[in-house]
């Protein structure tokens, strides 16, 4: 493990974050009461209302003013401060709550905006899933895979696939997504000292949707960045985030080390199952789960549920392949992430999507952090026709 200092200058941090955003700051159109409703009708099953009456879910959003969403979100604020957990369980949180109570009044300053706009900011998604009154408690929707042994070494990669109410008022219209990205030389060449102690990512995840929420407001520790700063082998990595499992998730969470090293944490919001590999892959995604006791907090007849079973076993399958047939690469990778299989494609058509899916893949990223590299495919648009990732090229950014 690694020695952090103590969170500190939260006010002093954000009002230069909010300075820079002083004369463009707009509300985020996530913190709209209107963009809410568009997506839970949009897509009822994804969003958790599968089992709910949506007219109601509706008819409750349309109660809502933004000023309620102003007050609820300065509310819960105040409520996930005070419950500032004791600090000879989670030392790293040292500083933490005095920081998290900082920085929204420095942003709002710097920014020159009602504080509660900040408050709103950083709990819409929390609210959201609220309004929606039960069944899912988490809206990203990724798959990950961490891959230990490729020929630049370990690999991370994911794909996100999300609905479209999210990004744009003018669904694949004119303004979005942008015109196709194309690949470009880079001379400047990857860090010369590469320093890879762990790489994760989070997302995905099954619907949980028997699990009862307790309603209790719970500190905002930032675990993922925790863990990152902290660990620098999976093992501390996995036990850093059964410690704090109160605070993160619902989603999975595919960790990996330079010593091929795996791990799969599947995680409702009270209950987690861990998984870890010395060698081989470990490979994620939405909507299901693999661990034998969380099933029984899912409804496994939801066409996600479902849907998940044979989109994780295309995946693994083409990674099995790959491997047989001298090892994975990056090409190996698109394949397993971006495939199109009929019934539990990778990358998501929105055109094609079954029932209760409805869900569209707009990018996908693989990181060798040995390398410092990063490939992508993000959707695109070309004379007024959408690509999908599956479409474009691959691009290599620095990040
Ligand atoms: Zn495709």
């Amino acid at each position: 493990m690694k020695e952090i200092a103590p969170a500190s200058k939260g006010y002093e941090e954000g009002v230069e974050a909010g300075r820079r955003v002083a004369s463009s700051w707009k509300p985020s159109r996530l913190t709209l009461p209107e963009k809410w409703r568009a997506a839970a009708t949009e897509a009822a099953n994804i969003c958790g209302a599968g089992r709910g009456d949506l007219s109601e879910i509706l008819d409750n959003l349309e109660r809502w003013s933004r000023e309620d969403l102003l007050d609820y979100a300065t509310d819960l604020h105040r409520r996930k401060v005070d419950a500032f957990p004791d600090l000879k369980t989670f030392p790293e949180l040292e500083g933490m709550d005095q920081y998290v109570d900082e920085y929204p009044r420095g942003y709002a300053e710097g920014a020159g905006i009602d504080i509660r706009e900040v408050h709103l900011e950083r709990h819409y998604e929390e609210m959201f899933l609220l309004a929606l009154g039960g069944g899912r408690r988490s809206v990203r929707n990724c798959s990950e895979c961490y891959i230990p042994n490729t020929p630049n070494g370990p690999m991370l990669g994911l794909g996100r696939d999300d609905i479209m109410a999210w990004y744009t008022d003018d669904p694949f219209g004119v303004s979005w997504p942008n015109p196709v990205e194309e690949p470009h030389q880079i001379t400047d060449p990857p860090a010369s000292n590469p320093d890879f102690g762990i790489c994760l990512a989070t997302g995905g995840g099954a619907l949980f949707e028997f699990e009862e929420d307790r309603g209790e407001a719970i500190f905002p520790a930032p675990v993922l960045s925790l863990v990152q700063d902290n660990c620098t082998t999976t093992e501390e990595a996995v036990d850093m985030l059964i410690r704090y499992n109160d605070y993160w998730g619902p989603c999975n969470c595919v960790i990996g080390d330079s010593q091929g090293n795996g791990a799969l944490v599947e995680k409702s919001k009270y209950q987690y199952a861990v998984r870890t590999s010395k060698g081989e892959p470990v490979t994620s995604t939405y909507g299901g789960v693999e661990d034998e006791e969380l099933p029984r907090l899912c409804d496994t007849d939801n066409p996600l549920f479902k849907y998940y079973q044979r989109r994780v076993r295309v995946m693994r399958q083409t990674l099995a392949d790959g491997e047989a047939n001298g090892g994975i690469d990056g090409e190996v990778f698109w394949k397993a992430m971006l495939n199109h299989d009929e019934k539990g494609a990778g990358c998501q058509h929105r055109e094609t999507m079954p029932t209760g899916v409805e869900l569209f893949t707009h990018v996908a990223y693989y990181v060798l952090p040995a390398e410092k590299r990063v490939f992508r495919r993000t959707i695109g648009r070309d004379n007024g026709r959408v690509l999908y990732p599956c479409e474009v090229p691959v691009v290599e950014v620095r990040t």
